[in-house]
């Protein structure tokens, strides 16, 4: 599909969206053709089943989380504004944005960018990273060399190295305070086109 002034027409409030995510046309048209190469019925919407073709999250221990990122307040269903919204949380920062300290949070900053983080790891959804919570994330993401008690270990030592305020859980600003020398770009590097 070319992309041209037609098919930005079809995209409802699309100068808006443009000016939110921060996306350029041509980019926000690119993404036009991948949502519809997803969109299998062809109504506009996406599903949880038309992520999980996106081979990349198929092979992600977090896949389904990062899927269910997409979809907030318990919809299962999706449109192409929304879609861009969410990755427009994965768009690097560029260089000129870092230097306009007085501008309003651009919608791909730092703290968004850990808030969506937070966010796969927070299933409950209550603001604090539980020790079960965390232990969950790990057990999916290392490998089966690694025994229940060492993981266990490391579960309680990450709570006791974040956990600030002494409560055994992780709050947001712990998780941010923790992650502060780390660079966010390689934490959200997944390629969704
Ligand atoms: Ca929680
Ligand atoms: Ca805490």
């Amino acid at each position: 599909m070319g992309c041209n002034s037609s098919t930005l027409a079809k995209i409802h409030n699309v100068e808006e969206l443009i000016l939110e995510t921060g996306f350029s046309s041509s980019h926000v048209c690119h993404l036009y053709s991948r949502f519809h190469s997803l969109d299998k019925d062809d109504k506009g919407l996406l599903s949880r089943a038309d992520f999980q073709t996106i081979s990349e999250l198929a092979v992600n221990p977090l896949g389904d989380r990062i899927i269910n990122a997409f979809f907030p307040d318990g919809m299962d269903l999706i449109d192409f504004n929304s879609f861009v919204r969410t990755l427009a949380c994965f768009r690097p920062v560029e260089e000129s944005q870092k230097k306009e300290l007085n501008s309003p949070e651009p919608i791909n900053s730092r703290t968004n960018k850990l808030m969506f983080a937070f966010q796969l790891y927070d299933q409950d959804k209550d603001g604090k990273i539980s020790n079960y919570e965390l232990l969950q994330i790990l057990r999916m993401m290392v490998g089966v060399q690694v025994t229940e008690e060492q993981l266990e270990n490391i579960t309680d030592r990450t709570i006791q190295e974040a956990d600030l305020d002494g409560d055994n859980a992780i709050s947001f600003e712990e998780f941010k305070k923790s992650l502060e020398k780390m660079d966010v770009e390689h934490l959200l590097s997944i390629r969704f086109i």
